[in-house]
């Protein structure tokens, strides 16, 4: 096992001791080795040959000794024992939003709750309420946390989806059989969760390539199978169609299933004003009855100029005001991956990274990247190993000397994540800050304050003259927890007002900005940079994640500034930092 796998598994027997009610220090001592271990720099194979892990601070005889297992054998007794006693409904529970393991094993030793069906009833008939530290509050957070739960099963992230969507694509387009094929549907439209996957496929001989799909590896049970549709459930959960026409039709298929239903609307009204009718069959005049008669289309663009519009990405096909511009040809060129020239806002070993600064500085070089960004944690995500002012200053003075010793082509721009702490001050010193090349400033921690409060908080923190951008304004994670309340068109106007960049997190579980505020913000003013948030090396691949919800957003190069080259970069960041020599 690797050292990320065996911190995973003591992570895990950290939250199976907190469900059985063990002593706090014990889970603690497994929290603080998982960590240590993530942001361990020596190799680990070779601190246990040299019997040195012991040496380590925070890791006693017990730990060591769990850990050498692991990573000799890959399994721990200790832990599947430890499995087998924990009842698998309270493990369950885990996974509704805003429910630790401490209410958990509460809920279970006064309610005797042990599923999140018993945990359900006993919300309705009102028996959380009346528990001391529980609260009505708490009752309906759990019941609104178990509905949640229920909705985000039914749906995928975009990115997991694409892990299963991508080699079908690419196995379609192989088979001989297939002249055309496309994936379709919100998947196509690049939204950040989908519900299914869809397939168009051009062919005259359907029959071949109908078998081959519903074979696809992973696929649990064929739900349909016809001679020109199928439909197929992964392990996952993610169901995926497929939908076989003859070629000629293929465009309007495809047009079709990638939607939205807002947008086909539209375009459907557009053809009838024109004596036409649009359908995923063809287009044709309103009174012929027959889609033979149908106008061509090689592609969609055929569709699109029938109409007389400019061709319209599937990102913005939302029904939020494409056509009328697709009309007048005043689409905006969208900002594509190739335009990025360097990354910000990325973690390290400093504090919860797991590579080092060196490796990250490697992997953006090797991206092709002119710059990248360093913001590891504040003092205050203390559970993520944060920084102090000293560590803070340390870790500059090593970005420096790596700049300055010219071993990497890729600039490293020293920065920070400093924490927005609950009264919008921020969560490090002003004078230690201003020595930065920038600041990206976040909320890590009560989520649940009003919307007032929240807002002002975040007004607060990009008012402060260090700030350079602010990090995940609305704080989901997708499928896993809401966005906390804030007025965000305030907070626009703010950053607006103090050139101050909002980002656009492109971790594929946050997103965050949302893309549906981006195309008002960008015509207000309001710059982004597309922010991988890596914690590796491989998340600087989410950069694609963030481009797609940039162009969902409208957002074209200049709005987003980590397109510029570093010499415009620099002069950005040299605004509120005017004694600084970049
Ligand atoms: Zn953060
Ligand atoms: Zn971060």
């Amino acid at each position: 096992m690797t050292k990320n796998e065996i911190a995973d598994v003591l992570s895990e027997i950290a939250t199976l001791l907190e469900l059985t009610g063990e002593n706090p220090f014990k889970i603690r001592a497994y929290q603080n080795g998982a960590r240590k271990l993530e942001t361990l720099e020596e190799d680990l194979g070779q601190l246990i040959e040299e019997e040195r892990l012991g040496d380590i601070q925070g890791f006693g005889a017990a730990l060591v000794q769990k850990i050498e297992e692991l990573h000799q054998t890959g399994k721990l007794e200790f832990h599947e024992k430890l499995k087998a006693k924990v009842e698998p409904g309270l493990v369950s529970m885990l996974e509704i939003p805003g429910v630790g393991p401490k209410k958990i094993r509460a809920l279970h030793d006064k309610l005797g709750v042990k599923t999140i069906e018993e945990l359900q009833k006993a919300c309705e008939e009102g028996k959380i309420a009346g528990l001391k530290g529980f609260g009505k509050g708490t009752q309906d957070n759990i019941l609104q946390g178990i509905k949640n739960r229920e909705a985000y099963s039914k749906r995928h992230l975009w990115w997991h989806a694409q892990q299963v969507a991508e080699p079908i694509l690419q196995g379609l387009l192989a088979l001989p059989e297939v002249e055309k094929a496309s994936h379709a549907g919100s998947f196509r439209r690049k939204r950040e969760t989908v519900g299914d996957l869809d397939f168009i496929v051009g062919s005259s001989t359907p029959g071949p390539i109908m078998d081959w799909f519903v074979k696809q590896e992973g696929v649990q049970e064929v739900t349909a199978k016809g001679e020109t549709k199928a439909s197929v459930r992964f392990e996952t959960g993610l169901q995926a169609d497929l939908r076989v026409v003859p070629t000629a039709q293929f465009a309007f298929a495809l047009h079709h299933f990638t939607g939205s239903k807002d947008h086909n609307v539209m375009m459907r009204q557009r053809a009838l004003s024109r004596g036409l009718s649009l359908s995923e069959w063809g287009l044709k005049p309103v009174d012929d009855e027959d889609f033979s008669n149908s106008l061509k289309a090689d592609g969609e663009e055929d569709i699109f100029a029938h109409l007389d519009l400019a061709f319209v990405p599937p990102e913005l096909r939302e029904g939020l005001g494409e056509i009328e511009v697709a009309e007048s040809d005043q689409l905006p060129k969208l900002v594509e991956l190739s335009d990025l020239r360097g990354v910000f806002h990325n973690h390290t070993t400093a504090t919860d990274g797991r590579n080092t600064l060196e490796e990250m500085t490697q992997a953006a070089q090797d991206l092709g990247y002119e710059y990248w960004g360093v913001a590891d944690h504040s003092k205050a995500a203390f559970q993520a190993n944060g920084m102090d002012e000293e560590r803070v200053l340390k870790q500059l003075e090593s970005v420096r000397k790596l700049n300055e010793s010219g071993k990497f082509k890729t600039h490293v721009f020293a920065g920070v994540e400093c924490d927005i702490l609950t009264d919008g001050r921020l969560d490090l010193d002003e004078s230690v800050l201003m020595q930065l090349d920038y600041v990206v400033c976040s909320v890590h921690i009560a989520f649940t304050q009003s919307e007032e409060e929240m807002t002002a908080r975040l007004i607060k923190a990009i008012e402060h003259p260090a700030t350079t951008m602010l990090g995940h304004l609305c704080g989901r994670l997708l499928l896993q927890r809401e966005a906390y309340q804030v007025n965000v068109p305030k907070v626009v106007d703010a950053a607006i007002a103090n050139e101050i960049v909002i980002e656009l997190n492109a971790n594929p579980r946050r997103l965050d900005m949302d893309w549906r505020f981006w195309r008002n913000a960008s015509e207000k003013g309001l710059l982004t940079s597309v922010n991988a948030d890596a914690h590796a090396v491989e998340h600087f691949e989410f950069m694609q994640a963030g481009i797609d919800a940039a162009r969902k957003g409208w957002l074209q190069a200049k709005h987003v500034i980590n397109t510029y080259p570093i010499s415009k970069v620099r002069k950005l960041l040299a605004k509120k930092r005017p004694d600084l020599v970049f």
